[in-house]
């Protein structure tokens, strides 16, 4: 059984390695450089914002409730002109990145799976233009672009069933591991004009994320197997269908059970782009909720 555990460690360990990087590569000139190939605006269509909780890169592979309601809901949305995704598993540290390359690589950031999974590819191109606009739409900091990263599988393993034919443009953009969870929230809603532009913003992670915990007998479930789970679970619901989004931010007080749901918030950040991206008053559905291995929680959500 291939460990998730140090697995997950791992990937967070060669996403905060790209910061250098990314500061040496510098930045928007060069991302305007790389523009050259522009992907077709795709109209104007004001997009909704999306959570997914994505769990197990197995998830890619399998079947089940959770990858089908992932099929139907990307059925459902309008048509995007790109995806910008908010992955857990890139984080930088003191530096925001963007992806700009017009051919993202597929990456495998994990170990001890079958090679089926190992040897899958997300061909999705790039948006380098858009890219270019989701930097500058951002006031308070410099966002660098890069060509280092990619599409990791927080992002590709969801996609892969989303947008089954990955035709819709995709790039990604880091989270600033050194930063609180206010910063996180802002960026995103300064993120929030490029859904005007036909970009659909994605935040993949999840809200109750403890590997330690896990259960792995528990593939899949309605309910969590830990009170724990469940009740921090529930108040992350309850703080979006009121929007309470100091709530959100102050996640370490949202819950008595903080502690042991959100033991490190890598998993839990990407929400925070999602709700700083939605408007208070839209409407927020809980697109699918249940648990995988006992006490992750699965609960994917759109805003608008
Ligand atoms: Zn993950």
């Amino acid at each position: 059984m291939p460990s998730t555990s140090p697995q997950s460690r791992r990937t967070a360990l060669l996403g905060l390695s790209t910061s250098g990087a990314l500061l040496a590569l510098g930045a928007l000139a060069e991302a305007a450089a790389a523009t050259a190939a522009l992907p077709r605006s795709g109209g104007a269509t004001r997009m909704p914002v999306i959570f997914i909780g994505h769990g197990s890169p197995m998830n890619a592979i399998r079947e089940n409730a959770f990858t089908r309601s992932l099929r139907d809901w990307g059925a459902s949305l309008p048509r995007p002109a790109a995806i910008l995704s908010v992955s857990a598993h890139w984080l930088t540290n003191g530096v925001t990145g963007v992806g700009i390359q017009a051919r993202p690589r597929t990456i495998h950031d994990f170990s001890g799976f079958p090679d089926e999974l190992h040897q899958m590819q997300y061909p999705a191109p790039g948006a380098p233009e858009l890219a270019r606009q989701a930097a500058a739409a951002v006031k308070q900091r410099t966002v660098h672009g890069t060509d280092r990263w990619g599409l990791d599988h927080g992002t590709w393993t969801v996609l892969r069933h989303l947008y089954p034919k990955a035709d819709v443009p995709v790039f990604q953009l880091s989270i600033d591991y050194d930063q609180p969870a206010a910063f996180h929230h802002s960026i995103g809603r300064e993120l929030a004009a490029l859904r005007e532009r036909g970009v659909l913003i994605l935040g993949s992670g999840n809200v109750v994320h403890n590997l330690r915990a896990t259960e792995r007998h528990l593939p899949e479930a309605a309910e969590a197997s830990r009170p724990w789970a469940r009740g921090y679970d529930l108040a992350v619901k309850r703080a979006l269908d009121t929007r309470d989004d100091q709530a959100l931010i102050g996640w370490q007080q949202l819950s008595m059970f903080a502690a042991q749901a959100v033991p490190t918030p890598d998993h839990y950040y990407p929400l925070l782009y999602a709700v700083g991206a939605a408007e208070a008053s839209e409407p927020v559905r809980h697109v699918f909720e249940g648990f995988h291995s006992g006490t992750l929680s699965m609960r994917c959500v759109q805003f608008g």
